[in-house]
């Protein structure tokens, strides 16, 4: 018996008992999906044997005629899907994506402009904990009050620090980001502008937000997020020559040894599925079912930052009602529905205790959730925050949810087809 249970019963176990979880909680993680079992078939394949340093046609190891075919499927889709010139699909993960591009276009030392990690932004965006915030002189813009980016803020911050490079992107901003703004600002103070495009890369596929690939001179995404597929990262470009040099050569040998060629695969089977007409609809729907969410904890008395939203995520701010961000995680996971806490703006609570949630609806919307699925959800929480955790309450959310998560299930083969 070759099985994993056979040999590895442990991990197989833990593997087992993560499907179910995922299966019996109702996932708000605005970062997280769920990849289709053909995405995770290519991810799980004979391809995670094959060293193939280099790029298609220019391999350091023999043996690559077949991951070369691979790999450039892979380019050629991901430059039709997004409009883009250029593709680099070897970069392991979202923040090895941003690495390399940092290595590309900046010294040690040079200045960044980029979202601050309190107001929405990434940890690579410049964070003193990250190497971007190590290894470069990283300033911040952020949000205001009302919760959104003012512009004229980060044109006075680019004058006045003259940096190499801007980043716009972001990990928890609600609103459209105006990537057209950022090009002009960067284009005044001679700076490159990099969009990291992350969180919404599958609604920019999907044409409901804008694309920003032929406005920034690099555009960094992961490819785990809306866009849900295995999880990796993606560097793309608009035409540009000595840029495009620079990147393959950041990204390998700069950053990364052997390419993994399976993750590589599964980012192919997933560009395939963000071309079909159901992944449009499935955006749509991730959109409107956001919105849904937002209307209804209004209407129940929470304040949402910037007022609503108009992606695929929302941040809750509960420094009316005194709920800490942490207490609001830890009682919404008692009742099987997962978020995150989350800083909100004049956030009295410090970034491990928080006065804010995150909550996002690309996974709810993969397991078949409709707006009146996600109006009964939102309403579920707000019972809970109103409640301020009170077990009787929780437990009867809990039954609810055990409900709804068996009505939609994320993986049954009949529904599996109909998903994906
Ligand atoms: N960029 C943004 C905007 C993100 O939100 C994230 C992940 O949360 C990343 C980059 C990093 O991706 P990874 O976790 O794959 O390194």
């Amino acid at each position: 018996d070759i099985s994993l249970h056979a040999i590895d019963a442990e991990i197989a176990i833990a593997i087992d008992a993560e499907g179910k979880r995922q299966e019996d909680h109702i996932e708000l993680i605005a970062s997280e999906n769920y990849c289709s079992p053909a995405v995770m078939a290519a991810q799980g394949s004979n391809l995670t044997n094959k060293y193939a340093e280099g790029y298609p046609n220019k391999r350091y190891y023999g043996g690559c005629e077949h991951v070369d075919v691979i790999e450039q499927i892979a380019i050629d889709r991901a430059k039709a899907l997004f409009g883009a010139d250029y593709a680099n699909v070897q970069p392991h993960s979202g923040s090895n994506a941003n690495a390399a591009v940092y290595l590309a276009l900046l010294e040690a030392g040079d200045t960044v402009l980029g979202m601050s990690l309190a107001h929405g932004g990434h940890l690579t965006h410049g964070a003193s904990v990250s190497f971007s915030g190590k290894t470069y002189n990283a300033v911040h813009y952020g949000i205001t009050d009302d919760g959104l980016i003012n512009y004229d803020e980060v044109a006075r911050l680019a004058r006045e620090h003259k940096p190499k490079m801007i980043i716009a992107g972001f990990s928890a901003y609600s609103q459209v980001m105006d990537w057209q703004k950022f090009r002009e600002i960067a284009d005044e103070v001679g700076a490159y502008l990099m969009v990291d495009m992350a969180h919404v890369a599958g609604l920019v596929a999907a044409g409901v937000y804008p694309n920003p690939v032929q406005i920034a001179d690099v555009t960094t995404t992961t490819t785990h997020k809306t866009l849900r597929g295995p999880r990796s990262g993606l560097i793309l470009a608009r035409a540009n020559e000595e840029i495009e040099k620079k990147l393959n050569s950041a990204v390998f040998p700069g950053t990364q040894g052997g390419p993994l060629m399976h993750a590589i695969a599964a980012k192919a089977v997933c560009f395939k599925e963000a071309m079909s007409p159901e992944f449009k609809e499935y955006q749509q729907q991730v959109v409107k079912n956001a919105k849904a969410m937002a209307d209804t904890i209004i209407a129940r008395g929470y304040d949402v930052v910037s007022g609503g939203t108009e992606n695929h995520l929302m941040l809750i701010s509960l420094i009316k009602q005194g709920i800490t961000g942490k207490e609001a995680d830890k009682w919404l996971g008692d009742a099987h529905i997962t978020v995150n806490k989350n800083s909100v703006p004049n956030d009295p609570k410090s970034p491990f205790v928080t006065s804010g949630i995150r909550l996002g609806t690309p996974a709810v919307t993969t397991r078949g959730f409709k707006e009146a699925e996600c109006v009964e959800l939102a309403g579920w929480v707000c019972d809970i925050l109103d409640a301020k955790g009170d077990e009787k309450v929780i437990g009867e959310v809990r039954t609810k949810v055990s409900e709804v998560c068996q009505r939609l299930p994320v993986y049954q083969k009949s529904k599996t087809k109909e998903l994906f």
